[in-house]
């Protein structure tokens, strides 16, 4: 992987189509998707205790919420586990930072979904030294082993970092000042953030150098093209639950009995 600051953000890998038929790709590949999350939830059901977690990470604007909407967007709602992680609360800065984190881990048969992550204590913290160095610093290793005991227990970890440039951004925050309907998304801080636009990619960097590991690879996408990006990690999800290799939980009822007491109902 070349550095992170020096990616092709156009890019759409190996990805030749256009976007029209990107969109049509990916309607189809949704229809994939949400079979292989309804079995992975049917199977939650029967005692299967496996589940998937996909952590998003990105500078503001970089399209997470646009992947929540419409890549989540295309599987059954009731087998999402979505949570967004953003400045920590009074309380929540009281207790160790993986506290807030442990209590969204998904259940059992879902596929769970950060909207930041645990990720943020080695990002803007680092960036703002919101904590001393001594503290952010042994945070990579303390997430690799927290990630390591979350597969263990079943959960398959996916870590998308979505790369998009400081010029795309700048033409997406000015979509949010132009627009009435996008007023909601601006956030007069993205602009103080965007100042520090080095720091995090050194910062992001270092998250890809440090907790990179086997069990839990960062796929770093380009994210200018929101199409594309989307795309991406529709396949990503796909891939790891065909992984799952899931089949369709067996009754835990006789069948054949159900049908006869079926058919002697009357009204
Ligand atoms: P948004 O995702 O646009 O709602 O923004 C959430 C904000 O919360 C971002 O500016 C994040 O950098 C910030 N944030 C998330 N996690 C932390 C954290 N652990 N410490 C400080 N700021 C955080
Ligand atoms: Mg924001």
């Amino acid at each position: 992987m070349g550095p992170f600051a020096d990616i092709d953000h156009e890019s759409c890998l190996g990805f030749t189509k256009s976007k029209a038929d990107g969109a049509e790709i990916l309607a189809q590949r949704g229809v994939v998707l949400a079979g292989l999350q309804e079995r992975l939830f049917a199977n939650g059901r029967s005692g299967d205790t496996r589940s998937v977690l996909l952590v998003l990470q990105g500078m503001d604007t970089a399209g997470k919420g646009g992947i929540v909407r419409n890549v989540m967007g295309m599987v059954d709602p009731q087998g999402v586990a979505h949570a967004s992680f953003g400045k920590p609360t009074e309380e929540e800065l009281s207790h160790d930072f993986l506290w807030r984190i442990h209590k969204q881990i998904p259940p059992a048969g879902h596929i769970g979904v950060f909207d930041r992550s645990h990720y943020e204590d080695v990002l803007v913290v680092r960036v703002h030294n919101l904590v001393p160095r001594s503290v952010w610093e042994p945070r990579y290793d303390i997430i690799n082993q927290f990630e390591d005991e979350l597969i263990a227990s079943g959960t398959v970890i996916i870590k998308v970092a979505l790369a998009l440039s400081f010029e795309e951004q700048g033409r997406r925050l000015a979509e949010r000042l132009d627009r009435p309907d996008k007023y909601w998304k601006y956030n007069p801080g993205d602009v103080d953030e965007r100042g520090f636009w080095s720091d995090y990619q050194a910062a992001y960097q270092a998250m890809l150098d440090r907790t990179d590991t086997p069990g839990a690879p960062w796929y770093v996408v380009p994210a200018n093209r929101k199409w594309y990006a989307r795309l991406a990690v529709t396949e990503l999800l796909i891939d790891a639950l065909e992984r799952l290799d899931l089949d369709w939980p067996p009754a835990d009822f006789d069948v054949e009995v159900e049908k006869a007491r079926l058919a002697a109902t009357r009204e």
